[in-house]
């Protein structure tokens, strides 16, 4: 049984000050809990305040938003895997449709990110979605599978074990049209076929697969309601205490 995972991308959002704050809040409100795992991904700028905020046993894991594929060197701006590490990442998140979109990433570099992830002992969540366009011209399937195809390219059966995958439709992210249930459910059982055909059953079936995109405490159970849907990244609804902490708590229940 995969364990549900709830994924907080605070984006540029939150100080180092206001960051600690919000963690230790959210700390209290939020049951440890074996049924889910938490993750949070504030700025670099916050790593630090929001590790400390969770303390060294904390179930909460940290995530990075991005990195570079290179462990060191001159690469003005970009920050390491390493140093990541370093800081006390378990998570660091890969593609976000926002950087591809607004800072040019591009597959390739996608899948270095992934390696590079890899090899110092993060584990990457990897992010892809098809455009509305996409979507309106029946490309979902094929755009999300050519995603995959290269930002996964070659990679060997234990290294997948360490990856989640997020489906986040550009079209649902930051909009308030989060997609349906049924169609989340339709893309996260391609993905899954696809991670069988290249790979094998075994993995199809650990593999954690995410849903991306307007997630809400109204739409959350629902999401979870499907064993395809394996957790959630959630963006604008992670920034506010109220909302993530029930988004959470719908996520620890135990799982029919
Ligand atoms: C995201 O940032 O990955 C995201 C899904 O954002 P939102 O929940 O705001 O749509």
């Amino acid at each position: 049984m995969r364990r549900p995972l709830i994924v907080g991308n605070w984006k540029m959002n939150k100080t180092a000050s206001e960051a600690a704050v919000f963690t230790r809040d959210l700390r209290k409100r939020v049951p440890v809990s074996p049924y889910a795992d938490v993750v949070l991904a504030p700025p670099f700028t916050a790593l630090e305040s929001v590790r400390n905020a969770l303390g060294p046993s904390s179930l909460i894991s940290l995530a990075a938003q991005n990195l570079h594929w290179e462990p060191y060197g001159a690469f003005t701006g970009e920050v390491s895997a390493p140093m990541l590490r370093d800081l006390g990442c378990r998570y660091v998140i890969v593609g976000h449709s926002e950087r591809r979109t607004c800072f040019g990433e591009r597959d390739e570099s996608i899948q270095k990110k992934v390696l590079a992830a890899l090899k110092f002992g993060l584990a990457p969540i990897l992010c892809v979605g098809e455009s509305l366009a996409d979507r309106e011209a029946e490309r979902t399937e094929s755009v999300v599978t050519a995603q995959l195809s290269s930002s996964l390219a070659g990679l060997p059966t234990q290294d997948l074990a360490t990856v989640t995958i997020a489906y986040e439709p550009v079209w649902a992210i930051g909009t308030g049209r989060a997609a349906t249930t049924e169609q989340a459910v339709t893309v996260h059982r391609s993905i899954r076929l696809f991670v069988e055909t290249g790979w094998n059953s075994e993995s199809a079936s650990a593999i954690r697969i995410l849903y991306g995109g307007s997630v809400t405490p109204q739409n959350i159970e629902s999401l979870l309601a499907s064993d395809a849907i394996d957790g959630a990244l959630v963006g604008g609804a992670c920034l506010n205490l109220d909302s993530f902490a029930t988004i959470i708590t719908f996520a620890q229940r135990p799982r029919a």
